[in-house]
């Protein structure tokens, strides 16, 4: 058994294509091997937990709400995988996550503003706020290098 600290990892950063439109955001090839090096990574995709299908209309947060781009509200299915996602991390004893920035379910401090207009504004995805809310930390890939 190994004695590697877990790590959650969003999917799409392993190259899972859960992505909105289908793709993914795999990290470097020498950034996963790093990784690999130090943790035992367990992929979670929160929007595909909470019932969506990919590909997906891009979503993002109106204040407590998340709507989809043409409009349909999806905030159900973002806390369904917001538990889902919690949920599995409290099974397994998990206590840090690499969240890709941005997301409306994975992203830390900054998330698009609900415009879709591409604005960014403060904030957490519904994921990453549920998470650091019991004191999971939370890191996304462009803060890679304090876990390396
Ligand atoms: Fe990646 Fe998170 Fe979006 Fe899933 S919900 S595609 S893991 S950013």
């Amino acid at each position: 058994m190994s004695n590697k600290e877990l790590l959650a990892v969003s999917a799409c950063l392993l190259g899972m294509n859960c992505k909105y439109n289908g793709g993914n955001n795999r990290l470097p090839e020498k950034t996963i091997l790093q990784l690999e090096e130090s943790y035992c990574m367990i992929p979670i995709c929160p929007e595909q937990l909470g019932g969506l299908p990919t590909p997906r209309k891009p979503a993002e947060r109106q204040g407590e709400t998340v709507v989809m781009k043409d409009g349909i509200d999806v905030t159900k299915q973002f806390h369904d995988g917001a538990l889902a996602a919690q949920c599995i991390l409290r099974e397994r004893g998990v206590r840090i996550a690499l969240l890709k920035s941005r997301s409306p379910s994975c992203g830390k401090d900054k998330i698009y503003d609900g415009s879709f207009t591409g604005t960014l504004k403060s904030g957490d995805g519904v994921t990453a706020e549920l998470l650091r809310s019991e004191g999971i930390k939370v890191f996304t890939e462009q803060e890679i290098n304090q876990l390396l």
